[in-house]
């Protein structure tokens, strides 16, 4: 027989967005709160590189502490090919306020996860919601299932949606994705280890090198970065019908056009690819409706960026906690006020990344004329599509 418990506010989806919002809740309000999170963390996470200015929020959260003590390590050297074939120091392409870091993923979100349940957040993990129904007088009733099939029901007076790009709750209550591009990243992890030589030749290497290197290709731009435990993540960015067509998601395709760049491929040259291809959405996006009855959708389910602009950990952080002000303000006062400014500053925050991501993208003239280029570097301004 499933149990029922129940909480105030329930956040489906434990990443960072998620985490963080509960998080906020759990240390300035008396509310209750629970997150319920698919996976047990073992899955591979994507998203490492962050700049500076994480470091206020996660002190904002109390949690700079475990993470400096973390393995993450801080980036000083930032290299783009943009715009014509030199390698060029150029910060500003994707981090716009000085050193970052670059995050073992899994460790971070984790960090995040754990902080909640020493807060006294409930965390179910390896759960999915199954369903869920509005119950009269406001509120909700979800039911819930974990891997082992095991059933049960929470209650709560408020749901949130952080589960990523998908938007899955937000677009079951109606809610619709307006993307404006098909982005995709085909991501591979590198490991130098099998071979003690060629790992100690990497090691040399990468200290003389940058950390994080991106270089624009016809199809679209490579991502690569050294990872805090050693191995290196090599990303293709490039549309979804540009992959299927050239088969990209292959790996003799993919490692055929990786020996065309001409500066990524010595930073893997050596490397072991350690799983198979992985391929993650990575369009931008935003809801048409961010917040409705009783719900929220927050980080990357709210809103999306161009991987580009690394700006997507540290803004479903931010997203998280300002959701979380405006959740508390309303149950505990009944005010919305909070909750129709976030609304707008979801629409706008859209507008102005878009015209940032013109202006980064239009930096690159040599394929106006190829499908990835004249996509995001015409004029007109960019239809968004429904989904
Ligand atoms: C290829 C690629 C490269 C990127 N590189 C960078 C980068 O360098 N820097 C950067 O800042 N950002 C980067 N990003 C973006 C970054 O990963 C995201 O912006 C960030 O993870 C968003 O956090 P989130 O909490 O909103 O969503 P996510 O991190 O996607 O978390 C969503 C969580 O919800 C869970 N979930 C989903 N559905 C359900 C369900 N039905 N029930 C229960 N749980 C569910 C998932 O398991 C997951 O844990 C990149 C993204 C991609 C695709």
């Amino acid at each position: 027989m499933s149990q029922t418990s129940s909480v105030d506010v329930a956040i489906i989806g434990g990443g960072p967005s998620g985490t963080a919002l509960a998080l906020t809740i759990c240390l300035y309000s008396k509310l209750t709160v629970a997150v319920i999170e698919q996976t047990a963390y073992d899955n591979i996470r994507t998203g490492e590189h962050v700049s500076a200015s994480l470091l206020p929020l996660l002190d904002y959260l109390q949690v700079k502490e475990p993470f400096l003590a973390d393995n993450h390590t801080p980036v000083y050297n930032v290299a783009a090919v943009w715009g014509n074939s030199e390698l060029h120091a150029r910060p500003s392409i994707i981090n716009q306020i000085g050193e970052g870091y670059l995050l073992d993923r899994t460790e971070f979100d984790v960090m995040l996860a754990e902080q909640l349940v020493r807060q006294d957040g409930q965390l179910y993990l390896e759960t999915k919601c199954a369903e869920g129904e509005q119950l009269e007088g406001g509120g909700w009733r979800l039911f819930l299932k974990d891997n082992s099939g095991e059933s049960s029901e929470l209650e709560t007076r408020y749901l949130v949606d952080a589960t990523g790009r998908q938007a899955r709750i937000s677009k079951r209550l109606g809610a619709k994705s307006l993307a404006c591009d098909t982005l995709v990243g085909i991501s591979a992890i590198l490991d130098f280890e099998g071979d003690a030589l060629l790992r100690a030749e990497a090691l040399r290497e990468r200290s003389k090198t940058e950390e994080v290197l991106i270089e624009s290709i016809p199809e679209g731009w490579w991502y690569s970065a050294w990872l805090p435990n050693g191995t290196l993540i090599a990303v293709l960015m490039t549309d979804i019908d540009i992959m299927r067509q050239g088969k990209l998601h292959k790996q003799k395709q993919w490692v055929e056009l990786l020996s065309k760049a001409t500066h990524t491929k010595e930073r893997v040259r050596g490397g072991q690819l350690v799983y198979p291809l992985s391929v993650k959405p990575a369009h931008s996006h935003v809801l048409d409706r961010a917040v409705g009855e009783n719900w929220i959708a927050i980080g990357d389910a709210a809103i999306a960026f161009d991987p580009l602009s690394s700006m997507g950990v540290g803004h479903a952080i931010t997203c998280g906690c300002d959701a979380a002000v405006a959740v508390v303000k309303y149950l505990i006062n009944n005010e919305d006020r909070l909750l129709k400014q976030y609304q707008e500053r979801v629409k706008l925050n859209f507008e102005n990344y878009l015209s940032i991501r013109h202006r980064y993208y239009a930096l690159e003239k040599r394929w106006l004329d190829l499908p990835f280029w004249k996509r995001r570097t015409q004029l007109a301004p960019i239809p968004l599509a429904a989904k």
